[in-house]
């Protein structure tokens, strides 16, 4: 089965068994579950796109292990055109479901593992980079979901993971047995790991030789023993247990992340992808960073274009769509928008080819493409908060618009213009909340901000890749300096 539709995707998923918690509880049937159902429905809608004929060239492509069709999410990048589409993808997925859908971590995982085990096995005569391919080619032939898990919960930000008061504040080590290895830790802000087959683990940050232990790298089954996932709060997430689809915003969709123990966990060898050569680590991290920064110029995007058109809806819908200062809200929007689109575009177009033969984006050009969206979004945000005005945050429940008497109130005093009946006014109005204070914000503000690195790691990159030495001679030359 090369390609899984969306529903065969869901029933994989009610195969697992998945030590979920969230309020205390554990979560026997996650997938049915009210709160998590949204963000399972956003993952769905990779697989159900790809069976899209209008979308075949951009949601699947050709596996270059075994030249079968599979799920452009489970692909090895091999030229620039691939790395554009890449981003296209993200782009469409990111408009039909207005959240954050998960798969691209593992898209990325894959892609930076791929190079990274092979020049790990080139210096050391090690043989992760076959480990890696004879797992690739089991999730692009069963079309899995694969959660890259790369960020620890990391202590004392001042000291290395092995000089941590709790060793285990990193994920690391703590036996090698003749069949494997034995890891406890955790990773931290796991998105869409309930969603996922696998989690496929990496280092978070460089390391030196005292983090030997801590330089690991693999893949096993998210309902292996041992994993045990806590779901993290949203703003507004119990509003989806009350059962009305305008309260919510966006009903269908949505994006959830975890917090995942790795409680003394058993990985086989042909699992491990790394393991001690901690020179590597810093390797993993940069390339699974950039390929994320990369993304981010895809998947906001499309999020953003719901978001903008949220926005000049409700205008619509307020008969303010006329309005010179309206419309010019709505163009910076864009502008803002369409200029992560650039940066997304650009490192892609700009990308170069691995000794291992696939495909990485410009390291500056993603790092420049991440920072735009720490900052665009919160403006792209705070433009549709203006145009939408403050009923977004005021209006009454669906409760009281379906009451016989209040419903009278509600639908006289809070229509807009005539033509528009009062419950849709309320449900755009809702989508705008949700985009940039409710559950779907996590993705779309506070995930552009920290997501893929906080701003202060792209400036850490640009920095080193800015290239100010070759920029000073520049000048130099121009003003004729000679020293
Ligand atoms: Fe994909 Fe964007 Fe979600 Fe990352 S934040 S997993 S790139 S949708
Ligand atoms: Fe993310």
């Amino acid at each position: 089965m090369a390609l899984m539709t969306g529903e065969q995707y869901i029933e994989s998923l009610r195969k697992l068994n998945l030590q979920i918690y969230m309020f205390g509880e554990k979560i026997e049937n996650p997938v049915d579950n009210p709160i998590l159902r949204p963000s399972l429905n956003s993952v769905k809608a990779t697989y159900d796109l790809a069976q899209m004929p209008e979308y075949e060239d951009l949601m699947t492509t050709t596996s270059v292990l075994t030249g079968e069709k599979i799920n452009r999410f489970t692909h090895i990048h091999q030229n620039t055109s691939d790395l554009i589409k890449k981003v296209k993808m993200q782009r469409l997925c990111g408009q039909k479901t207005a959240a954050c859908f998960q798969r691209c971590v593992g898209m990325d995982a894959f892609n930076s593992v791929f190079s990274t085990t092979f020049e790990t096995d080139a210096k050391h005569g090690t043989h992760y980079h076959e480990n890696f391919k004879k797992f690739l080619q089991y999730a692009q032939e069963n079309d899995l979901t694969v959660d890259g898990a790369m960020t620890d919960p990391k202590g004392d930000r001042s000291l290395a993971p092995h000089a941590q008061a709790d060793p285990d504040l990193f994920l690391h080590v703590v036996e090698r047995r003749p069949d494997g290895i034995v890891v406890r830790g955790a990773k931290a802000h796991q998105t869409g790991i309930v969603n996922s087959h696998e989690v496929l683990v990496m280092p978070t940050i460089s390391m030196g030789e005292d983090d030997k232990d801590y330089a690991v790298s693999f893949s096993i089954p998210t309902d292996t023993e041992g994993i045990i996932m806590i779901i993290g709060r949203q703003s507004c997430d119990t509003r989806k247990l009350e059962g009305s689809s305008i309260d919510v915003g966006n009903s269908e969709f949505g994006g959830v992340e975890a917090l995942t123990i790795f409680d003394d966990v058993f990985v086989p060898n042909d699992r491990i992808f790394l393991n001690g050569e901690y020179e590597f680590a810093g390797v993993l991290v940069e390339r699974f960073a950039g390929y994320h920064r990369q993304s981010y110029g895809g998947c906001k995007v499309g999020v953003g274009d719901v978001l903008i058109g949220a926005a000049a809806v409700a205008a619509e819908y307020n008969g303010a769509q006329r309005a010179s200062h309206v419309k010019d809200k709505l163009i910076e929007m864009t502008h803002l928008n369409e200029t992560l689109y650039c940066c997304g575009i650009a490192c892609s177009a700009e990308g170069s080819q691995t000794n291992s033969g696939n495909y990485m984006i410009d390291l500056l050009l993603a790092n420049v493409c991440k920072q735009n969206v720490t900052r665009f979004p919160y403006e792209i945000a705070r433009l549709a908060e203006d145009i939408a005005g403050g009923l977004m945050v005021t209006a009454p429940s669906e409760k009281d618009l379906r009451d016989p008497k209040l419903g009278a109130y509600i639908d006289k005093y809070l229509k807009g213009v005539n033509s528009v009946t009062t419950e849709n006014r309320l449900r755009i109005l809702r989508l705008i909340e949700n985009l940039t204070l409710g559950t779907a914000a996590v993705g779309y503000r506070t995930e552009s901000m920290h997501g893929a690195g906080s701003p202060q790691a792209q400036r850490i990159m640009i920095a080193r890749q800015g290239n100010l030495a070759m920029k000073k001679k520049l000048a130099k030359a121009i003003a004729k300096i000679e020293e």
